[in-house]
């Protein structure tokens, strides 16, 4: 059997760092994509907590479990349109993507220009094109009122798209001050510091009393989606894109009836549908997002950096973390 370098989920907090995984086999209709950056994701932090749903332990965590944003190159290819040596955004067809190798399908690949400067910033077109995705299911934005409640990477990627897409204002809200830094970088017209400020109350008074057409949520925690709920006009919109990490729990249900909340999610393997346009979008420059591919960290650092990740508020700077193998 064939090995491979490959994390693994061990306990609450705790991954390590394999070299003896099995290395996956391709079936008809497939490639193998060697790996070069795979990146963390907000929806590993629950898994990598065990938290809520994730405590289970009855959960089968085999090595690379979860990680789904890698870009490599194809080593072994049984799909006719994608030969070895492309260059790749690849979906790990059975979602172990924190390892060396990982088995795709065409339908979760995106082709990359040969010799691009930066290969790494490219992983960002994984998260933006979860994005693009609620943006289709969203409805038009131009000339609204948009509040983005979380600005990690993601919460980043909806700020940035809010703005080139038309929006009339978009609120950026953190609990993290160093991140407000980075909204308004990347495009934010007014900042909220969750952590000292009356997030409700800062967005009646930047929209005039009016609140917001549409607000994502895009951290995951219920306190979170709690405030997330709030801020929506009468029969606005909320946007719920961050992965709870419980099945049930507290939300203001009243409010968001009597508000005529229009809710809205969005999870399923559908994004890879555009990846493509994620990738191109990238290349001709109409999104600028690379600065966010940061920090960049060698393979043996995972156990730093899923600790940096779950703690950013101990990681300024710290954003779409790569691990670089
Ligand atoms: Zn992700």
């Amino acid at each position: 059997m064939k090995t491979m370098r490959a994390i693994e989920f061990i306990g609450p907090s705790q991954v390590r760092l394999r070299d003896d995984a099995p290395r996956p086999e391709i079936s008809d209709g497939e490639v193998l994509v060697h790996c070069r950056y795979v990146a963390l994701c907000g929806t590993n932090m629950g898994p990598y907590l065990y938290d809520g749903r994730w405590a289970d332990p009855k959960i089968a965590r085999p090595p690379g479990w979860l990680g789904h944003e890698n870009i490599g190159f194809i080593v072994e290819s049984r799909a006719p349109q994608w030969p070895v040596g492309t260059p790749v955004l690849a979906h790990p067809d059975d979602y172990n993507g924190f390892a060396e190798y990982i088995r795709s399908k065409p339908a979760g690949l995106a082709r990359l220009p040969e010799n691009l400067p930066d290969l790494a910033e490219m992983i960002v077109a994984q998260p933006l094109a979860t994005v693009l995705r609620a943006m289709v299911r969203t409805g038009p934005v131009i000339q609204q009122r948009c509040a983005v409640v979380g600005q990690g990477p993601m919460g980043l990627i909806f700020t940035h798209l809010l703005g080139r897409m038309g929006a009339r204002q978009i609120i950026a809200i953190d609990q993290v001050p160093w991140r407000l830094k980075w909204a308004m970088r990347f495009g934010a017209s007014d900042v909220i510091d969750a952590s000292s400020e009356d997030v409700p109350a800062a967005v009646r008074r930047l929209t005039q009393g009016e609140m917001v057409d549409f607000c994502v949520e895009a951290v995951g925690r219920p306190d979170a989606l709690s405030l997330a709920a709030r801020l929506p006009r009468r029969q606005g919109r909320l946007y719920v894109f961050g992965v709870p990490h419980h099945d049930e729990q507290p939300f203001p249900w009243f409010h968001t009836v009597a508000n005529e909340t229009e809710i809205i999610t969005s999870m399923g393997p559908e994004c890879m549908e555009y990846f493509q346009t994620a990738v191109d979008m990238i290349v001709r420059k109409s999104v600028d997002l690379g600065a966010m591919v940061t920090p960049r960290m060698p393979w043996d650092k995972a156990v730093e950096a899923f600790q940096m990740y779950a703690h950013p508020e101990t990681a300024e700077g710290s954003l779409k973390l790569t691990l670089v193998l």
